[in-house]
């Protein structure tokens, strides 16, 4: 196998996911890469790492089930599977999964189905979930080239040449060239994010304006004790670890009954196998009350995915990425939110990060009354352009330039 491989296992081990010496790592992957996943329980090992749990995953499996198992087994879940998730996370274990999946590998599938299983499965692992919100935990996701992922990315390319061009894409988003050393390139590139959410934190903002010209005219207030972060994050026992690798953005929580207007989308939405190319909502002190797309059937499936749960058709997340972002400069688009949401100045519905003063040691109920949505949910959608203008208004009433024509302003 290519160095490259080696490489990456090395950096997710070492950089993304931080295994600690004596600590347990579980690991997702899709069983098709099995040998990457092997070399990361090698490196994992070498890292001193307790025990590594493997949890294989496989997408033609999990199509199967959801066309073909029985109706009720979708409003039930085993309670092993919850506990399961909900003791390591108890325990401080750390969590990496690797993505590696076919964009279209779920058409067709029945996506009330799989609302119905996170509708009950989502509350079961509150404890794992809450604890990965927060940062407490240390988890990590990344990706690996997948051969119809690459296909649709690259279309009327051989497969072989489709496959080595993702593979290029993925490794240059990782930092990642024959001769570097990938740790040191993270190292400086997370320096970068610590000046722009200095700038951010300075100023304090009460609230920002989205304006574009595709009819985005939105307002978020932004919740008291903010803060704006971005690259790595730190555990509850202080290990530093990057939740997400690639990453571009930095990212606050709107406060949840202080968005509104309209935001039209930029990238298209994946969910339940299909692909929407264009959505608005308008919000109303913080509530999605309107979906428009075009097609019947997306519209249905959008309702659906914020109707979940209350928090479900509320912002749980703000982020900046700038049009000439790396990812963004590529020009391709993944079908992968992993990377598209690098590529684009993005929002999300449902759940927030708790980023606020003294938020991760808040109780639910407390983020709740501090402005922050709680949800099963968290589903990023993006609204970059070239044209995106966001306008920073203070507590004192001042206007500050945040984004011109899809870039920072400072
Ligand atoms: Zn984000
Ligand atoms: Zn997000």
């Amino acid at each position: 196998m290519d160095m490259r491989y080696e490489k990456y296992a090395k950096l997710l081990i070492s950089v993304g996911i931080n295994v600690q010496p004596g600590q347990t790592l579980v690991i997702r992957c899709p069983v098709d890469k099995a040998a990457f996943a092997r070399m990361l329980v090698s490196e994992a090992y070498k890292a001193g790492a307790r025990e590594v749990i493997m949890r294989w995953g496989d997408q033609f499996i999990a199509r199967e089930t959801y066309l073909h198992a029985a109706d009720e087994i979708f409003d039930t879940y085993r309670p092993w599977d919850a506990d399961m998730l909900n003791t390591l996370a108890r325990e401080d274990a750390a969590f990496l999964s690797v993505i590696s999946s076919d964009p279209d590998g779920m058409n067709g599938v029945d996506h009330t189905r799989m609302m119905r299983e996170s509708r009950v499965f989502g509350p079961a692992v509150a404890e794992y979930r809450e604890a990965q919100m927060a940062d407490r935990i240390q988890w990590c996701i990344a990706a690996l080239p997948e051969k119809n992922w690459a296909k649709k990315m690259f279309p009327g390319v051989p497969e072989d040449e489709a496959m080595e061009k993702l593979a290029e894409a993925i490794f240059s988003t990782m930092r990642i060239t024959a001769d570097n050393d990938p740790a040191e390139a993270w190292r400086r590139h997370n320096e970068n994010f610590s000046s722009r959410t200095a700038k951010l934190n300075a100023l304090d903002l009460k609230s920002l304006r989205y304006t574009n010209s595709l009819g985005t005219d939105l307002t978020i207030e932004l919740p008291e004790g903010h803060y704006w972060e971005g690259g790595s994050s730190k555990s509850a026992r202080g290990v530093v670890f990057f939740p997400n690798m690639p990453t571009e953005e930095i990212f606050t929580a709107p406060k949840r009954d202080g968005v509104n207007g309209r935001v039209v989308s930029t990238k298209p939405f994946l969910t339940g196998g299909e692909i929407i190319d264009k959505f608005a909502f308008t919000i109303e002190n913080g509530r999605i009350v309107k979906v428009e797309t075009d097609d019947p059937k997306h519209r249905k499936m959008l309702e659906d995915e914020i109707s979940v749960d209350e928090g479900a058709r509320y912002l749980g997340e703000v982020a900046l990425v700038p049009y000439d972002s790396p990812i963004s400069n590529m020009d391709a688009l993944f079908y992968d939110t992993l990377f598209d949401e690098n590529a684009s100045c993005h929002l999300a519905f449902g759940a927030s990060y708790p980023t606020i003063r003294g938020g991760a040691d808040m109780t639910e109920a407390q983020r709740l009354e501090a402005g922050l949505n709680q949800s099963i949910t968290h589903e990023d959608f993006m609204v970059g352009s070239a044209d995106l203008n966001i306008t920073g208004v203070t507590h004192d009433g001042r206007e500050i330039p945040v984004f011109v024509n899809g870039n920072f302003a400072f």
